[in-house]
């Protein structure tokens, strides 16, 4: 399947990524993970990327269309994909449209991750990562076994920096004000499913698979 996941930060994104990649998709590409690659190994790309990143503002079009054009390239994506946190603004899913045209394939679905700003915050503050898997975690919702230890390989987790509740109000105006219309562009095209992305992670998982099947 080819999908796309769409909502604010601290929706659920990530946290369902694996779960359908393993179910439906080889590939799972998420532009705010190769970007902070990019930024901690310095990069040309991640250079350019990294003050839009630490304000919370979204980095140019040019810089993540090029990021994922390269992307879809790679072997693992050519049955399936999904795109987490990508196209963004709608000329970013207007490149995307180009980008398959000329694959010959098409978005099968656009999953929608609605939920009331109110609640991401405690989501985003409490937010613990291990880095080089991208496993997510969370100090009261989803706590690793140790505090500050990924439970798979026993090395430390990390607080993203942009992490805190005055990125994040930026980060939500971008979304409200950018990304917003992108679901619009989807609807219009008859694709997305809109998910309660304020429930348990288990009960949004099953949303995910009623959608899919
Ligand atoms: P996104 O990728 O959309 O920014 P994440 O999947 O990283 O969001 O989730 C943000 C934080 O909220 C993480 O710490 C995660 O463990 C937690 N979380 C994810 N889904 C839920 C849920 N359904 N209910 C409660 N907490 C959740
Ligand atoms: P979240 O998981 O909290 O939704 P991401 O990890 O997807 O956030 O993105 C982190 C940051 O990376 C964004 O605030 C933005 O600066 C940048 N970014 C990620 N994806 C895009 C994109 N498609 N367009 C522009 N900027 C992006
Ligand atoms: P810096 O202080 O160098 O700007 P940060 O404090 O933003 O770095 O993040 C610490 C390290 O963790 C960096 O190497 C960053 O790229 C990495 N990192 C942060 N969040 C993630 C993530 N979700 N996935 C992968 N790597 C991440």
């Amino acid at each position: 399947k080819r999908l796309i996941l769409v909502g604010p930060p601290g929706s659920g994104k990530g946290t369902q990524s694996p779960i359908i990649k393993d179910e439906y998709c080889l590939c799972h590409l998420a532009t705010g993970d190769m970007l902070r690659a990019a930024v901690a190994a310095r990069t040309p790309l991640g250079v350019k990327a990294k003050e839009a990143m630490d304000k919370g503002e979204l980095v140019s079009d040019d810089l993540v269309v090029g990021i994922i054009d390269e992307a879809l390239k790679k072997p693992s994506c050519q049955k399936g994909f999904i795109l987490d946190g990508f196209p963004r603004t709608v000329v970013q899913a207007e490149k995307l449209d180009e980008m398959l045209e000329k694959r010959g394939v098409k978005v099968d679905k656009v999953l929608n991750f609605a939920i009331d700003d109110a609640i991401l915050e405690e989501r985003i503050t409490g937010r613990w990562i291990h880095p080089s898997s991208g496993r997510t975690y969370h100090t009261k919702f989803a706590p690793p076994k140790v505090p500050g230890i990924d439970d798979v390989t026993g090395e430390p987790l990390i607080q993203r920096k942009d992490d805190t509740a005055a990125v994040l109000k930026s980060r939500l105006e971008a979304f409200h004000r950018q990304t917003e219309p992108v679901i619009d562009y989807y609807s219009k095209k008859s694709i997305v499913a809109n998910l309660h992305a304020e429930k348990p992670p288990t009960d949004v998982t099953a949303e995910v698979q009623k959608v899919l099947s």
